[in-house]
C-alpha cells in the first residue's frame, strides 16, 4: 500500500468537487425548508453531517482505498441510498426530493451509464424504505417559494456544472488526440529515417568505398543466389575475372593517388558497360570480377574484348598526366567449367593467368587452346 499520498483517479477528483458544491447547495435549501421548525440540534447536525462533512469523508475513503475509482463508484450508490433516506424522512418535499434525486442519479449515470442509473434508482428507493420503517410514512410535497427557488436555482448551477466538467474532459480528450496523433507521426518519421539509414548502411556494407562497385563481401553471396537461380532455370552463367596490366608500373611511376584515380575512372567504364543484370564487383585490389547472368560462352567473349578495348582506348588524366593500361581477362561459363563459386572462380583465374602468360591485354576462355581474342 502506497499511503493516501497516491493520486487518485480523475473521476474520484472530478465528484469531490461536484459533490462537495452540490451537497453545499443541497444543504442550503434543505436548511431554508427546515428553518422556522420547530427541529432538533439533532437533525441539524446530522444535516451538517450529511451535506457539509460527508463529501471529504467520501473523498478520503476513496483516496485511500486499493482501486480509487471502485470505491468511489460504490460512494456514489452510497449517495443515493442516503438521498433516499433524507428525502423520505423529510416526508417527500417534491422539488428538494426531484433535485436530490435527479443530481445523484446524474452522478452515477455519468460514471456507470445504465447500470448506473438502475443502481442509483434501486440505492434511492432501498434508502427511502429504510426511512419510511424507521420514521413511519409521511408525505408532504409542498414546499415554499423560496425554497422551490432555490432547488432551481441549484439544480441548475449543479448541471451547468457538469456540462462545464464535460466540455472540460472533451477538450483534454481533443487535445490528447491531437498530441498522440503528432507522436505518431514524429515516430513514424523516425522509422523512416531509420529504415532509409537502415537501407543505406546495408548498401555500404555491399559496396566497395574507393570504385562505388560492389565488393566481395557482396559477391560472395550474389554469385551462391545466382548459381541456384541459373540451375534452377536452366540458364548460362559467365564469369570474367578482369587484371589490370602492370599497374604496379602506374602507382610506382606516377604515385597511389594517380593508381587510385585510375581505378576509379575503370570501375565507371565497367559498369557504364555493364547491363542490367550484369554484376560488376572489385574483386580484391586491381582485380575485378564481372557475373553475366544468361550470357553464353561467345556472347560472352564478344563482351569481354568490348572491355578491353575500351579500357586499352581510355586515358584518365591525372595532373598533368596522362594514365594508360590494358586488362587481361580470364573467363570461364557454367555449368560447362564448373557448378560452384569456388571452381568457377578458379577457373576464371586459371584463364586470367593464361592471358597475363601470353602476353596480357587479351581475353582468353578457360580450357582453349590459345587466347580467343587479343592484342
Ligand atoms: P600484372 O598484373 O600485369 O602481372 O602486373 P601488376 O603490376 O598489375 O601486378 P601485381 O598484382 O603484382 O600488382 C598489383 C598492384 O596493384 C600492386 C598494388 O600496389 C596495386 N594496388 C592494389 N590495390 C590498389 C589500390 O587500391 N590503389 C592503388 N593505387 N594501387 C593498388
Ligand atoms: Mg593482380
Ligand atoms: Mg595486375
Amino acid at each position: 500500500m502506497m499511503g493516501t499520498t497516491r493520486r487518485s483517479h480523475w473521476i474520484v477528483r472530478m465528484d469531490y468537487r461536484v459533490r462537495t458544491v452540490s451537497f453545499g447547495v443541497s444543504f442550503v435549501f434543505i436548511g431554508a425548508h427546515l428553518w422556522g421548525k420547530d427541529y432538533s440540534p439533532i437533525v441539524w447536525g446530522l444535516l451538517i453531517l450529511q451535506f457539509l462533512i460527508y463529501p471529504h469523508l467520501m473523498y478520503w475513503r476513496a483516496q485511500r482505498a486499493p482501486v480509487s475509482l471502485q470505491a468511489e463508484l460504490n460512494n456514489l450508490v452510497v449517495d443515493s441510498l442516503l438521498i433516499g433516506l433524507w428525502v423520505a424522512a423529510l416526508q417527500f418535499p417534491l422539488w428538494i426530493g426531484f433535485t436530490l434525486f435527479i443530481g445523484s442519479s446524474l452522478n452515477n449515470t455519468i460514471s456507470r451509464g445504465t447500470p448506473g442509473f438502475l443502481w442509483a434508482m434501486l440505492a434511492f428507493f432501498s434508502g427511502a424504505l429504510m426511512s419510511v420503517a424507521l420514521f413511519g410514512w409521511h408525505v408532504a410535497p409542498a414546499t415554499g417559494w423560496p425554497v422551490t427557488l432555490l432547488c432551481v436555482i441549484g439544480l441548475s448551477a449543479y448541471l451547468l456544472l457538469i456540462g462545464e466538467l464535460a466540455y472540460g474532459r472533451n477538450q483534454k480528450l481533443r487535445d490528447a488526440r491531437t498530441q498522440l496523433r503528432l507522436n505518431e507521426q514524429a515516430l513514424q518519421q523516425q522509422l523512416d529515417e531509420n529504415r532509409a539509414l537502415q537501407a543505406q548502411l546495408s548498401e555500404q556494407a555491399n559496396r566497395d568505398p574507393l570504385t562505388g562497385l560492389y565488393n566481395r563481401r557482396y559477391l560472395d553471396v550474389t554469385l551462391v543466389r545466382e548459381l541456384a537461380r541459373c540451375e534452377r532455370e536452366g540458364q548460362r552463367l559467365s564469369l570474367m575475372m578482369i587484371d589490370i596490366d602492370h599497374f604496379k608500373r602506374v602507382n610506382d611511376s606516377y604515385g597511389h593517388l594517380a593508381g587510385d584515380e585510375f581505378l576509379k575512372k575503370l570501375a565507371t567504364m565497367l559498369n557504364e558497360q555493364a547491363r542490367v543484370a550484369d554484376v560488376t564487383c572489385r574483386f580484391g585490389g586491381e582485380e575485378f570480377l564481372l557475373l553475366l547472368p544468361n550470357v553464353t560462352q561467345d556472347v560472352a567473349l564478344v563482351r569481354a574484348e568490348q572491355w578491353r578495348v575500351a579500357a586499352a582506348a581510355m586515358i584518365v588524366p591525372f595532373e598533368e598526366f596522362r594514365l594508360q593500361a590494358t586488362l587481361s581477362i580470364g573467363i570461364a561459363i557454367y555449368p560447362d567449367h564448373g557448378t560452384s563459386p569456388d571452381e568457377l572462380i578458379c577457373c576464371a583465374d586459371q584463364a586470367l593467368y593464361r592471358a597475363k602468360t601470353e602476353g596480357r591485354n587479351r581475353v582468353v576462355l578457360f580450357g582453349s587452346e590459345t587466347a580467343v581474342t587479343g592484342a
